[in-house]
């Protein structure tokens, strides 16, 4: 007897799958990879280093309840991500931060700029380069001018292939201006990576006596949508179903493609003991690929060989490559909307996660979705 299904084992699945499991219901989890964990599977290499399969994942959150329950299955290893840009032969922090202005521009200029931010901005704050555009200040304008180009247009040409403007803003304010010295990639109250490794805390998130795991398996090979009704093998199920799939693909692509950006991952391994300064450096304006990360410095492990990753962005095309992410615009949210009001009809699904929901989730804030729908339940 089977009270729900959950399509899907990475953040979404997983977390909602405990949460039912541990109020009782019976659980079925079903994914179509021979692996749990999504996006945030890692493994350890003959080298004993920790890989991201499918690029870095840094858990950041500012949410005591998120950590609290992640740390139920993991301890952590702490670790602040900090990130460098390689912009005209010198390593910048990133996000551009007053000290970054220091290093690329002459002193006396940096001293005015420095000024002058702190007159229109407050001392640590986070001002998204599209915001610190339309400031009509000159000082700031020749700031604002010089981020965008050298920072901001190559990567995103090169990640989304778009300009800045034609994503969704807080696509780009993710990565935004920092009116202060604090150079680490995010600012978050807990930072860190799990001990252990992401694949082993998921495996312990789905380690339930209620939950019967089935992986190398696709949702449609088991389970069919018709008519507002969901069947499993044949049978019709009234349990809930949760759906953390391609929303396009579970009801075939009848309101268009969804459009999809995917990253060709290119690992190697390198015969010296550290590569590059920071776990992650990024290229904005040289190379196709948009970064390079070293995971030895992410779990600062030893070995006498390390193994960096590049990230070529590239269409995502079905059956070929893996969808990393949703392409945020409003045209593509517009047929997301025509899905999920579909999905309605289907009275015992629901859509949660990145995929699902066409929304560009961080670990912590899927987590904290997850542990807010099942509390709903
Ligand atoms: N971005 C950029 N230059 C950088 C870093 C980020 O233009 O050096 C932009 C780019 O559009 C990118 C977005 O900011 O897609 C978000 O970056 P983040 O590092 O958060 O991306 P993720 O790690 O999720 O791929």
């Amino acid at each position: 007897m089977i009270d729900s299904i959950i399509v899907g084992a990475g953040f979404a699945g997983a977390v909602t799958a405990e949460r039912l499991a541990s109020a009782g219901l019976k659980v079925l989890v079903i994914e179509k990879h021979n692996h749990v964990a999504g996006h945030c599977f890692d493994y350890r290499s003959d080298n004993g280093i920790i890989i991201h399969k499918y690029g870095p994942h840094l858990f950041h959150t500012n949410n005591t309840g998120v950590w609290e329950y992640l740390s139920k299955f993991t301890e952590w290893d702490v670790y602040q991500h900090k990130v460098k840009a390689f912009i005209d032969g010198q390593y910048i922090p990133i996000p551009f931060n007053l000290d970054s202005i220091r290093m690329v521009f002459p002193s006396s200029v940096a001293d005015r700029i420095e000024q002058k931010l702190l007159k229109y901005y407050k001392l640590n704050e986070k001002v998204p380069i599209l915001e610190l555009k339309k400031n009509d200040d000159k000082d700031i304008n020749m700031l604002a001018d010089y981020v965008y180009e050298k920072i901001f247009l190559n990567y995103t040409a090169k990640q989304w292939g778009m300009r800045p403007e034609e994503i969704d803003s807080s696509v780009t304010a993710r990565v935004p201006v920092f009116i202060g010295r604090d150079d680490r990639y995010f600012n978050d109250r807990y930072q860190g990576v799990p001990t252990r490794g992401y694949t082993k805390m998921f495996e312990n998130i789905l380690d339930h006596p209620n939950i019967k795991l089935m992986l190398n398996t696709d949702f449609k090979e088991v389970c069919e949508l018709k008519d507002g009704e969901i069947y499993f093998i044949g049978k019709k199920f009234d349990g809930k179903v949760v759906y953390t799939g391609m929303v396009d693909e579970l009801f075939d692509f009848k309101f268009g493609e969804l459009p999809y950006r995917s990253l060709k991952m290119q690992f190697s391994d390198i015969n010296q003991e550290s590569y590059q300064s920071a776990a992650t450096v990024n290229y904005p304006n040289n190379y196709e690929f948009t970064r390079i990360t070293e995971f030895k410095k992410i779990h600062r492990l030893k070995s006498e060989i390390t193994t960096i990753l590049k990230e070529m962005p590239d269409e995502y095309r079905r059956g070929e490559n893996t969808p990393y992410y949703p392409v945020f615009t409003g045209e593509n949210q517009r047929i997301y909307e025509q899905y999920a009001e579909y999905a309605k009809t289907y009275s015992n699904l629901s859509l949660l996660g990145r995929l699902a929901e066409y929304r560009y989730y961080d670990m912590d804030d899927i987590v904290m979705e997850s542990l807010s729908k099942t509390n709903e339940c």
